[in-house]
């Protein structure tokens, strides 16, 4: 194997870039050169690329999003696309590939080894935390990081004034945002995709917590909840208790940024694992973080694995804490 290709897929994500970044430097100690497919599969559809060398990664590891850019490309579900893309990537000489994304990406990249025999290998990148098979996903820890500062500051003003505030977080089918950074900013209550919860529990543990005088309530929302993410929420519970609220929708300020440490570290060692295992010829696998460690897992685990389990756990936390 001489020309690896690597593309993000999907939504962007904190600490892709020190994901390519690894992956290229691994490259060059085994020898092989890397190319930086443009916006995901549709760069790698239309053949456009850029050379990867290890000046080209310089200064990139603590940028948030991609600088190769990423994109969705529902062309890429036609089978006859994919097979004009590989034919394209074999007359540029690239003979695997790494991709970053969700598990939509990894269906991708599954159908392009089962179709073609491409040698393939994923990187779980997203802020969701919602990739079967992986304890972390490059990008959470930053998102829920962002998230938790953000609310830190808005406990402020619910704490000197004694409003709600209502903070909705990314996550339309996963509360792993949510739950987490419940826990984290100490939040009165937590409503997720996963978990039914009757909104008149909600507004009895407030009134209890009201009634003995707490002044900060803090009730995070995932986007994807049912009752139809934070106004909704919000204007339900401020109407049965008839008590000041706020509403604070953090949207993409949780997508970018300077990624963490932690995800610095395991998109390092995503990234320089999947071209390792390429290099020793192994394919279709994903790089997933277990116990803080890098380790390879079959594609087809992680298409079929589906949605993880949630950590229902920590939303039960969030609410014993809750005080
Ligand atoms: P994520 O990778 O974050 O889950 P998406 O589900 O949007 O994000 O998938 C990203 C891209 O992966 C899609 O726009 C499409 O190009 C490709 N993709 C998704 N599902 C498939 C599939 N079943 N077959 C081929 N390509 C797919």
């Amino acid at each position: 194997m001489k020309r690896l290709g690597i593309l993000t897929s999907g939504g962007d994500a904190p600490g892709m870039n020190a994901a390519i970044r690894a992956a290229v430097r691994m490259a060059t100690v085994h020898g092989m050169e890397m190319v930086g497919y443009l916006d995901g599969f549709a760069g790698f559809v239309a053949g456009e690329y850029q050379p990867l060398d290890d000046r080209a990664v310089g200064n990139q590891i603590q940028r948030g999003g991609t600088f190769i850019g990423t994109s969705r490309c529902p062309e890429f579900l036609d089978v006859a696309v994919r097979a004009g893309a590989v034919r394209q990537m074999r007359a540029d000489g690239v003979d695997g590939l790494v991709i970053v994304g969700g598990d939509g990406s990894f269906r991708g990249a599954l159908a392009l080894a089962d179709e073609h025999g491409v040698p393939v290998a994923g990187i779980p990148g997203t802020i969701d935390n919602d990739v079967y098979g992986t304890e972390e996903t490059i990008g959470f820890d930053t998102a829920v990081n962002t998230a938790v500062l953000a609310i830190d500051q808005v406990r402020d003003t619910s704490e000197s004034t004694g409003m709600m505030f209502f903070v909705e977080v990314m996550g339309r089918t996963s509360g792993a945002i949510a739950m987490h950074t419940a826990v984290a900013a100490g939040a009165a209550g937590v409503l997720v995709p996963e978990a039914h919860e009757d909104i008149a529990n909600v507004v009895a543990r407030l009134r209890v917590s009201i009634e003995r005088g707490k002044r900060s309530h803090i009730v995070v929302v995932a986007e994807g909840e049912e009752a139809g993410g934070a106004f909704a929420v919000g204007k339900k519970v401020g109407d049965a208790l008839d008590h000041p609220y706020r509403v604070v929708v953090l949207g993409h300020i949780q997508r970018g940024g300077s990624p963490t440490v932690r995800d610095r570290v395991i998109a390092s060692q995503a990234g320089a694992l999947a071209v390792e295992g390429l290099a020793a010829g192994r394919s279709s696998f994903m790089v997933a973080i277990r116990g803080g460690r890098p380790v390879e897992v079959p594609l087809a685990d992680v298409v079929r694995g589906g949605h993880p389990e949630a950590r229902l756990d920590l939303l039960q936390l969030a609410h014993h804490l809750a005080g």
